[in-house]
């Protein structure tokens, strides 16, 4: 299946729902959720703690419960990924994984450990509906989203191969989470904002990340990034910008029929003044696509000044496109304009390029 140029999708196909499973439910619905299983309603900490400290479902694990309540509460602990694919390079460091959903569905996320830090890329949609004509899981169109739990089950799987040593560096724990898998997340606004709450709650609540260390991308849904200013949890904002002009962004980031450049900048503006968080604004070097100075020095103007860091991408191939990353010498251009105007600016180190994990790479197939 692929999209036409430029068609967007905002709006899930109707599918099954996956099973309810506890990292989808607020800790008073667990309760009541436990109630509803005929068990005393604190059986509900015990269960969350086993999941999100211990990261085990169990039940032959969990002692402290009793035998029969273990079986009952199990219900409240589905499988919700099956691990179809592993792929791993950098030394077994970056390692993607094909996942498949109870319905068949597919999606993939990606650990990266560093020598000081652990970050895991995770998908928040099955497919993607806004058809960034340079980014592979554009191109496959949006299946379904993705469930609260499903979600935080990806960094929860994470978690448990580092905990458990299977990744080389010793026992670890994930200290970033980035929004960057396939998807766009504000388009499954409710479902992410759930699983970042999971995330960031203290145990036996959540996960107890710091909101700092999680980033959400996107391509610049600019009521949602509203919205999401207003959540109270200070994550990371990316916004996959690629353009400083909207003849081009009208091209690349298709959602830019909605909402223009200006516009999207203005929110980014809102979102670092009420969060006092920089803002990320990545962008992909496609050779002579949308690298020319003169854009830099447009980018540059346009963002100057502004609690702001600019993230450059060197394009990653995908199937059946034609573009290509940038010559070393015109990203070189690029980096020193933005510098000119004093806008803080890297070039990403791109993993997973062999293994087709690196961003805009996911396309999910078996
Ligand atoms: N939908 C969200 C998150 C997923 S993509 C978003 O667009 O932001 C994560 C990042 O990878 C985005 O900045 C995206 O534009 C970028 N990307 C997509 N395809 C790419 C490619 N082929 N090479 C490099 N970066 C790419």
């Amino acid at each position: 299946m692929s999209q036409p140029p430029g068609q967007l999708t905002f709006v899930a196909p109707r599918r099954a729902k996956p099973a309810r499973h506890l990292a989808d439910l607020s800790m008073a619905e667990r309760r009541a959720a436990v109630a509803e299983l005929g068990e005393k309603a604190f059986r509900a900490d015990q269960l969350s703690r086993h999941y999100f400290e211990r990261l085990t479902t169990d039940p032959g694990q969990m002692t402290d419960l009793p035998a029969a309540s273990r079986e009952k509460l199990s219900a409240l602990l589905p499988d919700l990924l099956t691990p179809v694919k592993e792929l791993t390079t950098d030394g077994g460091t970056t390692r993607k994984t094909l996942w498949k959903l109870f319905d068949g569905a597919l999606v993939e996320s990606v650990l990266m450990r560093y020598p000081d830090r652990v970050t895991m890329c995770v998908s928040s949609q099955a497919g993607c509906g806004m058809n960034c004509p340079f980014c592979a899981t554009g191109q496959a169109g949006l299946t379904r989203n993705m469930s609260t739990a499903e979600i935080v089950e990806q960094v929860v799987a994470g978690a448990r191969a580092l905990a458990a040593g299977q990744v080389p560096g010793g026992p670890g724990r994930v200290n970033n989470v980035v929004f960057m898998g396939m998807g766009e997340p504000l388009a499954n606004y409710k479902q992410v904002i759930g699983a970042v709450r999971r995330m960031v709650d203290p145990a036996p609540h959540g996960l107890g990340m710091s909101a700092r260390g999680i980033t959400v991308s996107t391509v610049g849904l600019v009521p949602a990034i509203a919205k999401l200013a207003d959540e109270g949890l200070p994550v990371t904002l990316a916004l996959s910008l690629h353009a400083p002009d909207d003849e081009l962004r009208d091209t690349l980031v298709p959602i830019n029929t909605r909402w223009k450049v200006a516009e999207v900048l203005d929110a980014a503006w809102a979102y670092a003044a009420k969060t006092k968080r920089r803002v990320s604004i990545e962008y992909a070097l496609i050779k002579d696509i949308n690298d020319h100075e003169w854009r830099a020095d447009l980018l540059g103007k346009l963002i100057k000044n502004k609690l702001v860091h600019v993230n450059l991408i060197p394009l990653n191939p995908t199937p059946g496109s034609k573009w290509t990353a940038s010559r070393p010498e015109d990203e070189r251009a690029f980096v020193r304009r933005l510098q000119f105007h004093g806008v803080p600016v890297t070039v990403r180190d791109t993993r997973g390029r062999e293994i087709d994990g690196a961003c805009g790479q996911l396309a999910a197939a078996e």
